[in-house]
């Protein structure tokens, strides 16, 4: 996939909601690490309050374009996407790295490198705009494949509804490394280790 242009680097600051309980020595701000998985994942989870009032998750393909990262959809979809002024999401994408089998069911992992970013998403209207995110979501696909493809139509481009999510909110959690052993566990009889986990695409036009 083609890689979007990086801004500047720096770190994201920490806030109440991207403080995590529990291991904080693998969580980091830095706004590199953060883009490398948006860029590499090939798809996020997006979470938001849906219109019965109930919490939703759905997954899918999204582009980072600088400091923004972009989701599409139907106008018809219950992402809330068509002509609401912009509501809270949550959203998610992991890189996985490994499987990572221990001695004991307790210590059984995965190695990984996941975003987590809260935000208030923004409906996309300025054609200009539209026209320019929804090539980067197709080049994202394989380099200038917006060339070779056809555009959309007025209809096609109607039919779409694009949401812009402003990445200010932001945190990366890292998990690699062998499996943790419990002292005693060592010398039990059984084969432990970490099975690398990749995503190949194979045949890309
Ligand atoms: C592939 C994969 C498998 C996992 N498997 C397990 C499992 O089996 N059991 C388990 O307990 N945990 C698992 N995790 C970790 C899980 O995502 C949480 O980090 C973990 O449950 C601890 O959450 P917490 O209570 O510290 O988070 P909270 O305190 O609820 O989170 C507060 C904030 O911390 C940040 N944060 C927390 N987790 C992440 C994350 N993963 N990535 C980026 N930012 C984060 C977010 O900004 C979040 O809003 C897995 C993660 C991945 C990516």
């Amino acid at each position: 996939m083609s890689t979007p242009e990086r801004p500047s680097g720096g770190r994201f600051a920490r806030t109440e909601r991207t403080t995590p309980h529990r291991s904080r020595e693998k969580i980091t701000y830095e706004r590199a690490a953060a883009y490398d998985v948006l860029d590499e994942a090939l798809f996020c989870d997006v979470a938001f309050t849906g219109p019965d009032g109930a919490p939703r998750v759905l997954p899918t393909f999204h582009v980072r374009v600088g400091d923004t990262l972009f989701v599409h959809g139907s106008t018809g979809s219950s992402m809330g996407l068509g002509g609401r002024e912009g509501f809270p999401v949550s959203v998610t994408a992991t890189v996985v790295d490994g499987l990572v089998y221990a001695k004991s069911w307790f210590h059984h992992s995965m190695n990984y490198r996941s975003v987590v970013v809260h935000a208030n998403a923004r409906p996309v209207d300025d054609p200009d705009e539209r026209w320019a995110v929804f090539k980067a979501l197709i080049d994202r696909m394989g380099e200038g494949r917006s060339e070779r493809s056809r555009e959309a139509s007025p209809k096609e481009n109607a039919m779409s509804a694009l949401l812009a999510i402003p990445l200010e909110e932001v945190s990366v959690k890292r998990r690699q490394g062998p499996p943790v052993e419990e002292p005693g566990d060592e010398d039990l009889p059984y084969e432990n280790g970490v099975a690398e986990v990749a995503t190949v695409v194979t045949g890309r036009l």
